[in-house]
């Protein structure tokens, strides 16, 4: 059940009891910033617990780079990191809980690149390290926990999201189902015949689906995902908007992490893709960020719906946010007047972050990067009670805020 409609729910109800009830809930929901967060060893990898039917993996945002972990230089390694994909990443996780009041599954790698590849196999990801190998089988444990949990609670009907950034010309999203630039240049008939069918990353979806689309309209049809984020003004391949790259056009089919984790595996029914995002306009700045992430929340809560009728409107509330770390400093001031235009912070590592309010809801109300030991509000807040959530490196603190 949604958590509005509980308290609603509760607030109704005659029973004495029922009266608790709410107010535990609303003090529940007042601490409730973000998602329960389970940290791999040495922090190098992180899952954030949700409560959707999606999930979300970002294997190349890490900036860790500890001096004890070689750097990787086996068969050809990759190094170069997807900027500001963790940051796209909060954002997307910000949209969906403003829009249902819960949260994707995301599983993070922190680490940079040159210290570990988690969308490699484990040889080439992890070029023999033993801690490196360690965080990457802690990733990809995360990511089954993750898809099972998700899975147990939509009845098998999730979508898994590889989230990349990538740095070719044409600025647009390449969705990458495991499928080549050359085999999305056939024609429909061909993207549906069973050798091209077995080779994707949403054949499940293709086996079942709400309105019996082939797999081709699945991937460039009306109501394609592609299609959905270019209509959302995102330009995506593929799409009904673009059917294909170009033979000239540089483009990311998919790698190891879609195929591990996607019905592309045999025995694994997770419907999935990898998404590559251009830089410009998605991921460049905390604005576009904000419009990306509505913009993707929006659309695939959309996917759900109009190809397997998943209805999110009754998830469960948002797990609480692990406190047990208490914060070292404090927020000042904690009684806003509907005016107040910053926030400072005593004793908090003071090298900017991520900040959301959310109101006793758990909806959120603004959101974003902040620099420094300083965080500028709109103000005109309406009077009553508020959390502050601050994502400060790998560490996440709530502060409770009153407005008056
Ligand atoms: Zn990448």
């Amino acid at each position: 059940m949604h958590i509005y409609a509980v308290i609603q729910q509760s607030i109704k109800g005659r029973k004495p009891g029922l009266k608790y009830l709410s107010l535990l809930l609303l003090l529940v929901i007042w601490q409730s910033g973000g998602a329960q967060v389970v940290y791999g060893t040495n922090s190098y990898v992180e899952y954030h617990q949700g409560t959707l039917p999606v999930v979300i993996a970002v294997p190349h945002g890490g900036a860790v780079s500890p001096a004890a972990l070689p750097n990787r230089t086996c068969n050809d390694a990759v190094t170069v990191t997807d900027l500001n994909t963790i940051e796209l990443a909060q954002q997307i996780d910000a949209a969906f809980f403003a829009q249902t009041g819960c949260h994707p599954h995301l599983i993070y790698c922190n680490l940079r690149r040159t210290k570990l590849d988690c969308n490699r196999n484990l040889a080439d990801g992890a070029c023999g390290n033993p801690a490196a190998a360690l965080a990457w089988t802690e990733y990809h444990n995360f990511i089954e926990q993750a898809q099972a949990s998700a899975q147990q609670e939509y009845a098998g009907n999730i979508l898994f999201i590889d989230l990349h950034g990538h740095g070719h010309p044409i600025q647009r999203l390449e969705l990458g189902y495991l499928l080549y630039d050359d085999e999305l240049r056939l024609s429909d008939q061909e993207l549906n015949t069973p050798p091209l069918i077995a080779v994707s990353a949403i054949q499940n979806l293709v086996a079942d689906n709400a309105n019996n689309y082939t797999h081709a309209a699945l991937l460039r049809g009306p109501q394609a995902l592609g299609t959905l984020l270019g209509e959302a003004s995102f330009p995506a391949v593929p799409s009904a908007q673009i059917p294909a790259p170009a033979a000239a056009d540089s483009y990311f089919s998919g790698g190891y992490t879609t195929a591990r984790h996607t019905s592309y595996t045999t025995g694994n029914t997770v419907n999935g893709l990898q998404i590559e995002c251009n830089l410009t306009g998605v991921r460049d700045n905390a604005t576009n960020r904000q419009a990306f992430g509505e913009a993707l929340s929006t659309v695939v809560l959309d996917f759900l719906r109009i190809h397997r009728e998943v209805a999110v409107e009754n998830c469960q509330p948002v797990a609480i946010e692990d406190l047990q770390n208490s914060p070292p400093g404090s927020i000042f001031p904690t009684l806003w007047t509907r005016q107040d235009a910053f926030v400072l912070l005593n004793n908090l590592p003071t090298t900017g972050g991520y900040y959301e309010v959310y109101n006793n809801l758990g909806q959120r109300i603004i959101g974003g990067d902040f620099v420094g030991d300083r965080i500028a509000l709109p103000g005109h807040f309406t009077p009553g009670f508020y959390s502050l959530h601050l994502r400060i490196g790998q560490q996440g603190w709530t502060f409770r805020v009153v407005v008056n």
